[in-house]
């Protein structure tokens, strides 16, 4: 694509000092700025064109590679233009430069976004909760407004970025720009800082927010409470909360299904019993038929998670494990003895099997 010379774009000659561009800058933005030409395609290329003739040629040392090398100065960086990603920082430093001048808030920025990790209960995340959480964010210094400045303290335009606001990042030609420390993004700095918030223009400020948890969140999901970040003169970041899932004690969760594991006694599972069992919504009983293997799986339908984002509930799934004594006392292992002695191999078909394919490999 042949590109037009910034000097022509922005219509004035090789020689224009800096205010001349800046004021020939100023009249062509006014006149093609995307807020007063809205969906008029000609003249944001028109507006994004004289942009990024006016960010080269505002900048000394850009303007002195342009001067010497033309476009060509500035190729290695691959295609031209200006990308979208570059435009929407350039337009920070355009509001910085030119304040109110297109009806926004100049030199305003939004605040930022914060982050905040809430540990949660494991029965919370299944069935959802209410929460509240005490954020501490920079608020605007009702002080100075914002100002960072003390009431009647002289300002000065910041000499390190000469009033924008923003400053040049480190990335590429075009690429991006940052907040100026010097001045925190006001292009503003003044010989005597506010009292209250020593110059810094915020203060934190507690504050309690309350989140909604919704039923069937796993661990690691986010929420995002809109407004609930930095305030700053342009308006409330977000607040992005990361859930952690408190292990339970006793569930653990696969999908929407609830797992438990319950150890039941030798003789429950022999003659059936009739188990206690937890579920998120309280005890249930639950029938053991006689003769349950250990490590037999029982199904409590619909008494798992809400399928977050879908239909219908997962199911509790129950393991039972018959316990062996580890230890027994003498009375005990004088029945036990008995016991071993009345139950032949009929009772246990499992090891009777066992014990005849043993036979067949070695007779
Ligand atoms: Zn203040
Ligand atoms: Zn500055």
């Amino acid at each position: 694509m042949q590109r037009r010379d910034y000097y022509e774009i922005l219509g004035v000659e090789r020689g224009a000092d800096g205010s001349t561009i800046k004021g020939a800058y100023r009249q062509l933005a006014m006149r093609y700025h995307p807020d007063r030409n809205p969906d008029d395609p000609e003249a944001e290329d028109r507006f994004k064109e004289a942009t990024e003739a006016y960010t080269i040629l505002s900048d000394e040392e850009q303007r002195r590679r342009y001067d010497r090398f033309g476009h060509a100065a500035f190729e290695s960086r691959g295609a031209g233009g200006v990308s979208e990603a570059d435009f929407g920082s350039m337009a920070e430093v355009l509001e910085g430069l030119f304040g109110d001048l297109f009806g926004r808030r100049g030199r305003r920025r939004r605040g930022r976004d914060l982050t905040y990790e809430l540990d949660i209960e494991f029965t919370e995340a299944a069935l959802g909760a209410d929460k509240s959480i005490e954020i501490e964010r920079p608020t605007p210094c009702s002080a100075c407004e914002g100002s960072g400045a003390a009431p009647g303290a002289t300002k000065q335009t910041c000499g390190a970025c000469k009033g924008r606001g923003a400053v040049r990042a480190q990335r590429g030609l075009l690429g991006g720009t940052r907040p100026c420390t010097a001045c925190r993004g006001r292009g503003e700095v003044s010989d005597t800082p506010c009292s209250d918030c020593s110059g810094l223009g915020s203060v934190r400020q507690k504050e309690t927010l309350s989140v909604k948890i919704p039923a069937g969140v796993e661990d690691g999901a986010t929420r995002s409470v809109s407004g609930g970040g930095e305030i700053a003169a342009g308006g409330r970041g977000d607040l992005h909360i990361t859930l952690h899932v408190k292990p339970h004690p006793i569930f653990e969760r696969e999908g929407a299904d609830i797992l438990c594991t319950v150890p039941v006694s030798f003789p429950e599972a022999v003659l059936g019993a009739e188990l206690e069992v937890p579920t998120l919504a309280g005890k249930v009983r639950m029938k053991l038929p006689p003769g349950s293997q250990s490590g037999r799986v029982f199904r409590l339908r619909g008494k798992g998670i809400s399928a977050y984002g879908g239909y219908g509930k997962g199911d509790q799934l129950v393991t039972v494990m018959v316990e062996i004594p580890e230890k027994v006392n003498k009375k005990q292992r004088h029945l036990i003895e008995e016991l071993a002695q009345e139950m032949g191999t009929e009772t246990m078909p499992q090891r009777k099997g066992f014990l005849d394919k043993l036979k067949s490999l070695f007779d």
